[in-house]
């Protein structure tokens, strides 16, 4: 088995899968991720995602360049192109019933870190058949009136 590197001391946590989740969006909308626009992505100062960074690059998520941003390591695009995976189905799973912007966003953020590998799969079915369904959804949105 590989030595890891670098250490780490516990499972991914909700605030580092939302941090990789949001420089994983920003890599693939606009091919960098900077502390500026992370920051405001998570609505947290540039103080505290700098030191956020730093740690996490520690722990061998990212490599952050003062004047380059930041880059993500296989084990941080793995963590964050699986939330970034969960966030999207499930908000379209919710959306697609016509549940509130608001709420889909909560629920969504405390969700995305929770489910596991076999739910997903469920989940993800379900909206791939009711995508392809619009009169198998129009009767469950009927049901929830
Ligand atoms: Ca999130």
């Amino acid at each position: 088995m590989p030595v890891p590197r670098k250490e780490r001391s516990a499972p991914p946590s909700r605030a580092l899968e939302d941090y990789l989740e949001q420089i994983h969006n920003l890599i693939e909308a606009k091919g960098y991720a900077r502390v500026v626009d992370i920051a405001q992505n998570l609505g947290i100062s540039q103080a505290s995602v700098t030191n956020m960074i730093q740690k996490l690059d520690a722990e061998g998520y990212l490599v952050y360049e003062r004047y380059r941003g930041v880059t993500l390591t296989d084990d941080g695009r793995r963590v964050g192109k699986a939330i970034a995976k969960r966030h999207d189905i499930l908000e379209r799973l919710l959306t697609s019933f016509g549940i509130d912007q608001e709420t889909v966003h909560q629920d969504v953020e405390g969700m995305e870190h929770h489910i596991s590998k076999s739910t997903l799969k469920v989940l993800t079915l379900i909206l791939e058949e009711l995508e392809g369904n619009s009169e198998l959804l129009k009767r469950l949105k009927k049901k929830m009136e």
